[in-house]
């Protein structure tokens, strides 16, 4: 984010020089250099490392989706109150961030947690009566916050800047339904957390950020440099006529046949689009007719075209919209589609992700470290990476398919102290001696979209399109 739109340091950020154990002011007498500072944060990890994991755990047996992460907010909050940190709370609803203040006026490095857990039944953690579960293992990033966080309160008057740890809501794109209801009471306007961060504002104060995601299979405890695709969703409504299915079927016009018409076509092309587009494009029927011995006059559909790059976006979701028109127009019936942009397309800043990759290969060694790839899922530091240079690393520590019923997290040392480690580790790169190398990365990452061209390109995502007319049939 460019210096002039930086936000002045706020008053809720908290006192530095006192121990969190023993209550005593901090000895300034001795100057530290970089690498004492990288051996403390790393003995604070190992000193915390029951604090950190038990929190994992807590919040894995505690799941909570998107935008409604009361309770683990909550939780968040008393872990900074018990740290001695002030805070925020209730940003784009669920949002906790607090803020540790270096010296001087350098820049600001956040590192994020995101609240949420998906909605997975039968997962063996998933909460009895919602299906709440963390399959994706955002546990472990709360975790691993907190942790680094710590950590970093004991070297933070030595750093030349900020630090501001952010647990942030809804990166799963989930509940569509429950958040456009929130977009129509205008609780939200975006669907995830971070796109809302932006556009309220909360990211102002910060220059770049870093998170640290689990994941499961291979034999690297740690990566960083992936570069994700973006998604945009439809949410469509196939209208047609209900008639006596028996009786008098010509009398009706047929929505779920229309529905799967739609699918059905755009299955047929989805392997037109160039290779390295990657597209990816996935749908549920989430309504397919009411009674079965009516022609269905109602069928819902959430498409969701997934792309590596905002064109591959704009021409997937041309696909799709051309098979709609068509199945409009072939059966009779009417199609309504609300396009809302879902995740932007993720890439991770080289500058950034070199200094963490040393961090990684300083707690893990170089032996340990898998490579970074492309990756078809997405994710809303996608959106964060339009404004800032944004790094995320991913750790072990996970067991079975991510977003399936058998993902748990089984070693919280891997999945959430590790990465606090080098998470504090490049922290301290990043802000040492002046700071030098997080000025390195603002430079190298150039011009980036300010607020407000973010939230006008989100906007280009959202719109509603009717295709066919009932009364012509
Ligand atoms: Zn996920
Ligand atoms: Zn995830």
């Amino acid at each position: 984010m460019p210096r002039s739109s930086r936000a002045p340091k706020s008053p809720w950020t908290v006192a530095r020089q006192t121990c969190t154990d023993c209550g005593r002011a901090r000895s300034m007498a001795k100057n530290y250099d970089r690498s004492d500072l990288l051996e403390m944060v790393c003995a604070e990890v190992d000193r915390h490392a029951s604090w950190i994991q038990e929190i994992s755990e807590r919040i894995m047996r505690n799941p909570e989706p998107g935008f409604r992460e009361w309770r683990t907010a909550e939780y968040v909050a008393q872990q900074f109150a018990a740290i001695g940190l002030s805070y925020r709370t209730g940003l784009a609803r669920t949002g906790v961030k607090a803020r540790l203040r270096g010296n001087g006026d350098g820049p600001t490095v956040a590192i994020l947690g995101e609240l949420d857990s998906l909605i997975v039944p039968g997962h063996p953690f998933a909460d009895p009566e919602t299906n709440a579960a963390h399959a994706c293992g955002h546990h472990a990033q709360i975790a691993s916050m907190l942790g680094a966080g710590r950590a970093l309160q004991a070297v933070i008057q030595h750093l030349d800047g900020d630090v501001v740890l952010f647990a942030v809501p809804a990166e799963e794109c989930i509940e569509i339904g429950w958040r456009r209801q929130l977009i129509d009471d205008g609780e939200i306007e975006f669907l995830t957390g971070k796109s809302e961060l932006i556009r309220l504002g909360e990211f102002d104060d910060i220059d770049m950020a870093m998170l640290t995601h689990t994941e499961s299979g291979g034999n690297a405890l740690g990566s960083v440099g992936d570069t994700h695709n973006g998604a945009v969703i439809k949410y469509v409504t196939f209208t047609g006529k209900s008639a006596h299915a028996g009786a008098r079927p010509w009398m009706g016009i047929n929505a779920l046949k229309t529905a799967m018409h739609a699918l059905t076509a755009i299955d047929a092309q989805s392997e037109t689009l160039p290779d390295d587009w990657r597209v990816r494009i996935h749908s549920v029927m989430t309504r397919g007719g009411d009674v079965l011995t009516a022609v269905p006059a109602e069928a819902t559909a959430e498409i969701m075209i997934r792309g590596a790059t905002f064109e591959a976006l704009t021409r997937g979701c041309e696909l799709v919209d051309r098979c709609l028109r068509g199945a409009a127009t072939s059966f009779g019936a009417r199609i309504e589609v609300e396009t809302m942009g879902a995740f932007m397309p993720l890439t991770q800043e080289d500058r950034l992700t070199e200094i963490v990759a040393r961090g990684i290969r300083e707690v893990v060694g170089a032996e340990a470290m898998g490579a970074p790839r492309h990756r078809t899922g997405s994710t809303d530091l996608g959106d964060l990476s339009l404004v800032m240079p944004v790094s995320h690393p991913r750790c072990a520590g996970a067991q079975g398919s991510s977003h399936g019923s058998d993902y748990v997290v089984d070693d919280h040392g891997l999945a959430a102290v590790l990465p606090a480690k080098w998470m504090a580790r490049s922290v301290v790169e990043l802000l040492a001696d002046g700071a030098g190398e997080a000025h390195d990365v603002i430079r190298a990452s150039g011009q980036r979209l300010s607020r407000d061209e973010y939230v006008n390109r989100r906007r280009t995502f959202q719109h509603v399109q009717n295709y066919g007319d009932l009364s012509e049939s």
